[in-house]
């Protein structure tokens, strides 16, 4: 089987040559797929002739989001070349850990990374620098470098394990992991996802999570350009931008997807208490735990949010909630998704099979990664098999839908009861004057631990500790009630707007270990 993800641009350019692929909202440049498939041939052809990467080599990328992302992973793709996105939140040090790891030849950047560009060339020898411009000006560095190259590439003879992308992991609970992204696994997720999310040729998709993450590249753009739809691309995600435009009856856009955070920011702005979404076809969370109180709200201004679970390594669709069903099952996940084995493993290594009985999520199916670059001792430990082990927690109900609870790791043991703060955060984010919450187990004498409840609330809200205690003891268990509260001005979050657990309990210990000493 030869899937190339090349062939999905050269197939939309010679069918619907005029039709719009990308849209960069940011310098109001508009590609057809004809233009696009150009561009990237030729961008190719640059990579193999004087960009000087053979077959397999890898060219990294730091920049906000711009169409030129997509046209360097498909002429990525087209080379025969690996396309690796970088975080642009990580500290410089952190990127130099990743192109030592996966040696990129070249690396593209966008102007207002330029310092770290350059020191990461010096540090990492890196020689070849190529600038993109954010405003894409003819007669910029990026857009000669194009233009120099009459002929397009014709495409490198591939196989669909060939890798498309190698792709970090969000760095959520440690340094980030370098997934290898085939192409299969791509085309998978297109296939998988694109049915649920109803992704068709007349898809109009905002895509606002930053493209080196599996939830900008693949929700839904790449499976949009699969479909021969349209993508808009916006550099960074603006709350009030992307409520206008999705408010927009006029705009065209039919699809939308983002983390939790993004719909609660959204839910802030003025604008939100008028909204109505009802004209949108999908609008799809998923990359953290989300409040059913956001699916609810949502739910009131006409749009049943699409509920989903995956990952990096899996490109990342796994499990995937009808959108029919995205109110009346609010906090599910759904089904496996097309082509998708689903297990759930208990701590005993045994598959779970009674609904309400908490295992580890294993995935197993094309759309899974072979492994993580140049990891050998995580790879050892987190497939089975051809198994992913994903290291996030979950059950089903009495009709085989899933409810992920959290992450193992998030996980902690009060009084001998494990507490999974996602359903506490939920909880906690019914108070209306609360805008996020997250929950942390901290040390206790009596306990082993306890629940800490950080909230951050709405602008002008007040409420006191006891009235938080209260209502978390009337919606949860003892044991699962935070035994503090701490209100903050923001929680901390990575690139992709997911809560750094991680931070807040190092900050905890830290100001214990300080108080201590004093
Ligand atoms: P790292 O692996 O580097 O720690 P990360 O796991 O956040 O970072 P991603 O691949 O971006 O990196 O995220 C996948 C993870 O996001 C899943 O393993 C899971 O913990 C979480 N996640 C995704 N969807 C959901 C969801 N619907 N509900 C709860 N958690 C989710
Ligand atoms: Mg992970």
């Amino acid at each position: 089987m030869t899937i190339k993800v090349y062939d999905w641009l050269a197939h939309h350019a010679r069918r619907t040559p005029e039709k719009l692929a990308q849209h960069d909202l940011f310098s109001g440049r508009r590609f057809t797929y004809a233009e696009m498939n150009l561009r990237a041939g030729r961008l190719a052809a640059w990579l193999r002739g004087e960009g000087g990467l053979a077959q397999g080599g890898r060219a990294a990328v730091l920049s906000h989001n711009t169409t030129d992302m997509f046209d360097l992973q498909f002429a990525c793709a087209k080379a025969g070349t690996v396309f690796v996105p970088l975080n642009w939140r990580l500290a410089v040090a952190e990127l130099e850990f990743i192109i030592k790891d996966c040696t990129p030849e070249i690396l593209f950047y966008s102007s207002e990374f330029s310092e770290e560009a350059q020191t990461l060339g010096k540090n990492c020898g890196l020689s070849r620098l190529v600038e993109l411009d954010p405003q894409g000006r003819p007669d910029s560095t990026f857009e000669q470098l194009i233009a120099g190259q009459p002929e397009p590439l014709p495409h490198a003879e591939l196989v669909h394990d060939d890798l498309l992308t190698i792709m970090f992991t969000s760095g959520t609970t440690g340094h980030p992991k370098g997934a290898m992204i085939t192409h299969g696994m791509s085309f998978w997720n297109a296939v998988n996802l694109g049915g649920p999310a109803h992704v068709t040729t007349d898809t109009c998709h905002l895509a606002v999570l930053p493209l080196f993450h599996t939830g900008g590249l693949n929700c839904y753009a790449n499976v949009a350009f699969h479909a021969g739809g349209t993508v808009l691309v916006m550099r960074t995600f603006d709350p009030g931008q992307a409520l206008d435009m999705l408010l927009d009856r006029q705009g065209g856009i039919t699809h939308f997807f983002g983390v939790p955070s993004h719909y609660q920011f959204m839910s802030l702005q003025p604008a939100f208490e008028k909204a109505d979404f009802s004209h949108l076809t999908i609008c799809g969370v998923g990359g953290a735990p989300c409040p059913v109180s956001v699916i609810e709200l949502y739910g009131q201004h006409g749009v049943s949010i699409q509920q989903g679970y995956g990952m990096t390594e899996t490109s990342p669709t796994v499990l995937v909630l009808d959108a029919a069903d995205g109110i009346k099952r609010a906090g599910s996940t759904g089904l496996p998704a097309l082509h998708t084995e689903v297990r759930l493993v208990d701590e005993q290594g045994r598959d779970v099979t009674r609904p309400g009985e908490i295992g580890e999520i294993w995935v197993k199916g094309p759309n899974v990664t072979p492994g993580y670059w140049n990891r050998p001792d995580a790879n050892r430990e987190s497939i089975t098999d051809g198994w992913l082990h994903t290291g996030d927690a979950a059950r089903f109900d009495e009709d085989g839908f899933y409810y992920v609870v959290d992450r193992w790791k998030d996980m902690f043991i009060s009084g001998g009861e494990n507490v999974y703060p996602a359903e506490v955060e939920n909880v906690l984010s019914r108070l209306p004057q609360v805008a996020e919450a997250a929950v942390i187990g901290v040390p206790d004498e009596k306990w082993g631990e306890v629940g800490m409840a950080v909230l951050v609330l709405k602008e002008g809200a007040e409420i006191g500790e006891a009235e938080v205690l209260q209502h978390c003891g009337a919606n949860l268990a003892r044991y699962k009630v935070p035994k503090s509260v701490r209100l903050v001005p923001a929680l901390p979050r990575n690139a992709t707007g997911k809560i750094l657990k991680r931070v807040l309990r190092d900050d905890v210990t830290a100001e214990a270990g300080a108080a201590a000493a004093s």
